[in-house]
């Protein structure tokens, strides 16, 4: 199969329709950004609806650029944009009256901030907490630089999930992740959380970077050794000729097989795994379906 060309598996319809041109305005009426909507992510009449379960979202916090520069990536690089003080609460507020359940959080990294914009997340988690209890946050946070009391922060605040990505086998990581990422930093952050608190633990892995079977094992037994509660696996997919190539279109039945390892062979509680699946997919139905009910 061509390296460029796509095959069928990949190709998903965006949705339309009231409610989600609704919750769109809801969105820029307060100047917030989703990750769905800025990735374009064909999950998103999924996740939004909450089908069978919670509705999912994905919000950007603190701005558009990002200090780092990963070669999968389509986030700007820079950094430097003043913090939102009235995020946190315009967050909050979008989550109430989309009437989301569960909200995942995530940022571009802020390598320049002196927190690196670990206060800034943290009192994001507790507005939305503190308007409603019930509903579940998950954060998806940058490595702080490894900084434990950074981390801790974020553990302070009491998310639901932490999410933290390695993104690749440890062999890719200096050609997939901007250089001051790594893969021992980031399973450092991932046994802090679990180290410090009862939270549930997450991470994500691309297909499609070259990466090799035994490689993609040895991280699943990584992660599980960092005491990770849930992984999921998607392909990777070029946002631009600027970008990585991809070096494989991985067939449906390898996500399959990399589910039924995870969590049937290794013990995670649960496994999505799929093409079109990214970290925070459907992540509410999921969660709630595994840790919950
Ligand atoms: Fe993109 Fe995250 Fe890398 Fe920044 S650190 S370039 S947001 S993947
Ligand atoms: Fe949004 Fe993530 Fe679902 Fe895509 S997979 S629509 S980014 S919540």
């Amino acid at each position: 199969m061509s390296r460029s060309r796509k095959p069928d598996w990949l190709l998903k319809p965006l949705p339309t329709g009231e409610e989600f041109t609704g919750i769109k305005q809801t969105l820029r009426d307060r100047n917030l950004h989703t990750v769905c909507e800025e990735a374009n992510c064909p999950n998103m009449g999924e996740c939004w609806s909450g089908q069978d379960g919670p509705g999912t979202a994905t919000f950007m916090l603190m701005g558009h650029r990002c200090t780092r520069s990963c070669g999968f990536c389509d986030v700007e690089t820079g950094g430097g944009e003043p913090l939102d003080p009235n995020e946190p609460a315009e967050v909050a507020s979008a989550v109430a009256d989309i009437g989301l359940d569960y909200v995942v959080l995530t940022s571009v990294d802020r390598d320049d901030l002196p927190d690196q914009g670990a206060t800034h997340f943290a009192e994001t988690i507790q507005e939305i907490k503190r308007r409603d209890a019930e509903t579940l946050v998950e954060v998806l946070i940058p490595d702080f630089q490894g900084e434990p009391e950074l981390v801790r922060e974020i553990i302070e605040a009491e998310p639901d999930v932490i999410a933290h990505n390695v993104e690749t086998v440890q062999r890719l990581q200096g050609r997939v992740r901007d250089p001051r990422a790594g893969y021992e930093q980031s399973l450092r952050v991932l046994e802090q959380v679990k180290r410090e608190s009862d939270i549930h633990t997450k991470t994500s892995i691309m297909l499609g970077h070259g990466e090799h079977d035994h490689e993609v094992y040895q991280t699943l037994a990584d992660l599980r050794e960092a005491d990770v509660d849930i992984v999921t696996f998607g392909q990777y997919l070029r946002p631009s000729t600027d970008h990585l190539q991809v070096r494989k279109y991985v067939h449906p039945d390898k996500f399959d097989t990399w589910e039924r390892v995870a969590e049937d062979e290794l013990g995670f509680l649960y496994c999505a795994s799929g093409p079109m699946v990214r970290s925070s997919y459907k992540a509410g139905e999921l969660f709630v379906d595994a840790v919950i009910r």
